[in-house]
């Protein structure tokens, strides 16, 4: 099934995305995770993939395939194409399709440190076009609340997700972010476009500091105050800053919820401890604003 159809389904849709292990790691703890995880009913688990070819990206296939075919969840298979030539990418959608994986996030990737690569894509949007003209696929994409990182004009982000949903694609995922009211003024402005694809807001709650750190290095989130307060407070002990950003998540999912998002995408990074105690505390949420849905 189509992600997009959910949406119309649902008020509200929630999911979850896990990664792939690196090759040198069996794949037995994911599929520990994506068992637990599909205890938790989520809507569709999505599977990361490696920017310009990594060989773990046969795992993202693997992986998307049995969210699917051993436990009836819909899977979004991430794809990028920096650097890809048209054949290879073919080839995965083909792979795709054969293992009854409907759903693609089309992704450019991250430029590598060496500069960029040249490919057959420029874009995500090149990307979109070319899914749009293979097979039969639903196809989501980006989008960035505080704009791209390599973004220097402000708000192109927004003309360029319009450019995103003239090209095909049916919904968005937005990249993390810690203060809600970024998110909205970015709703906002999506709204003005004149985007109607959906947007569902992808949520990370803290592991521990120096991954926090590393990810909004590599993004620019902005880190609200009483965040940067708990990563101080508890960074040395696990449980505790765990549990400080489980409640953080917990509160900024409930205010989200609140306000009237489509969706919520939880990016879990395979812990099925942060997920589960998550989904716990917003579940009568979901159900509530999900038995409302007038079809
Ligand atoms: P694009 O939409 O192509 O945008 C890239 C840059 O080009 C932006 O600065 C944009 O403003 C600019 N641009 C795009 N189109 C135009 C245009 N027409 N004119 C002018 N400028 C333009 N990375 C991975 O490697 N693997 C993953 O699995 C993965 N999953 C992700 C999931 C989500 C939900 C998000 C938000 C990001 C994910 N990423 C992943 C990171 C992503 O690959 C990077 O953010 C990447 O740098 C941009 O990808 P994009 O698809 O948004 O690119």
């Amino acid at each position: 099934m189509k992600i997009k159809k959910l949406f119309k389904e649902k008020n509200l849709v929630y999911s979850f995305e896990i990664f792939p292990p690196k090759e040198d790691l069996p794949l037995e703890k994911v599929f520990n995770t994506i068992e637990k995880l599909s205890e938790l009913k989520p809507d569709y688990i999505s599977v990361t993939y490696g920017a310009g070819g990594s060989t773990l990206n046969n795992r993202t296939s693997l992986l998307s395939s049995r969210i699917k075919n051993n436990y009836g969840i819909e899977s979004l298979a991430h794809l990028t194409c920096i650097g890809a030539k048209r054949g290879s990418i073919d080839k995965i959608l083909d792979e795709l399709k054969e293992n009854n994986v409907d759903n693609i996030l089309a992704l450019r990737g991250d430029i590598p440190q060496g500069g960029f690569v040249s490919g057959d894509f420029i874009n995500s949007q090149d990307l979109i076009s070319h899914i749009n003209t293979k097979g039969n696929f639903g196809i989501g994409a980006a989008c960035y609340p505080e704009g791209h990182i390599e973004t220097k004009v402000k708000d192109l982000d927004i003309d360029i997700l319009k450019f995103k949903e003239e090209a095909g694609a049916d919904y968005f995922i937005s990249q993390l972010f810690f203060d809600n009211n970024l998110f909205y003024n970015f709703l906002n402005k999506v709204k003005k476009k004149d985007i109607k694809s959906p947007i569902q807001a992808g949520i990370m709650p803290v592991i521990n500091k120096r991954q926090i750190e590393r990810i909004v290095s590599m993004c620019g989130a902005t880190l609200p105050r009483k965040f940067i307060r708990i990563l101080n407070k508890y960074q040395h002990d696990s449980i505790a800053l765990r549990d400080a950003g489980i409640a953080y998540a917990t509160e900024q999912i409930v205010d989200l919820i609140t306000y009237g998002v489509e969706g919520i995408h939880l990016y879990t990074m395979n812990n099925t401890t942060i997920a589960n105690n998550i989904t716990e505390n917003i579940s009568s949420l979901i159900q509530s604003i999900n038995s409302k849905k007038v079809i």
